[in-house]
């Protein structure tokens, strides 16, 4: 999958998106992302990408005519490099998402939707009061996507929970031992949140591992673990 980023901050994704998993990703061309600073976009000597609110108002908004400029400039880029992904062949054109405490509401079922369907996203991350409507109302924006009911300071940790949620179902990417199969929110769960866990030591704190967990019994393992899905 292929995913480019249009933000004002580029820095912020170095860290979250450059560790663990989501590196190795990127190793294995599994993953690709493309980072857009949008004040390249800006307009003038001091590349300007926002400006006053009309009808007044504390903050700034984010100015149609760079942002569409950078969504155009970049899906007319080149198609996404074929990935050895099972999601390669449905290129041509991106699907671009805004994020918003607006939008429709991140889940799982649409991470897992987003996978299937999709090899080619842009992430436009908002800033400030957010973007002039008018990105939105002209169609350059397929998907208006919320993380949750509050308010954060950018789009940009939105686009990193996105990506991680997103990488985690490309197959491939999390190793046999890290399957996403049986996982909270999982059809395999029945979209239900998962058993707990326990490892080593058997004692801890006075506390025991359930008995069951011990046992070698893999029926009744089993039956325990999914008694405990909820
Ligand atoms: N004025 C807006 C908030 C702007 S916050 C309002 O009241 O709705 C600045 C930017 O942060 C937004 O443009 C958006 O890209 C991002 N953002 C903030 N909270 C978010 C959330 N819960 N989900 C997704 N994006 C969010």
């Amino acid at each position: 999958m292929r995913i480019d980023i249009i933000t004002l901050f580029p820095q912020m994704f170095q860290g979250p998106l450059t560790e663990s998993i989501l590196q190795r990703a990127q190793d294995q061309h599994l993953l690709e992302i493309h980072y857009h600073d949008l004040r390249t976009f800006g307009i003038g000597k001091y590349h300007q990408v926002d400006d006053t609110p009309y009808g007044g108002g504390a903050g700034m908004v984010m100015r149609a005519d760079v942002l569409v400029g950078a969504i155009e400039t970049i899906s007319a880029n080149t198609a996404p490099t074929p990935s050895p992904s099972p999601v390669s062949g449905r290129g041509g054109k991106p699907h671009v998402i805004y994020f918003s405490p607006r939008g429709k509401k991140l889940r799982q079922p649409m991470v897992e939707k987003i996978v299937k369907k999709y090899e080619w996203l842009i992430l436009v991350c908002g800033h400030y009061e957010g973007i002039d409507q008018r990105v939105i109302d002209g169609g350059w924006i397929d998907e208006e996507m919320s993380i949750g009911d509050y308010v954060l300071t950018g789009g940009e940790l939105p686009a990193m929970v996105l990506i991680d949620a997103l990488a985690r179902q490309i197959p491939g990417v999390l190793g046999h031992s890290e399957s996403a199969a049986e996982e909270s929110f999982s059809a395999a769960l029945d979209r239900k949140k998962e058993y707990p866990h326990y490892t080593k030591p058997a004692e801890f704190e006075g506390m025991k591992v359930p008995d069951v967990l011990v046992s070698g019994d893999h029926k009744k393992i089993a039956e325990w673990r999914k008694k405990q899905v909820r």
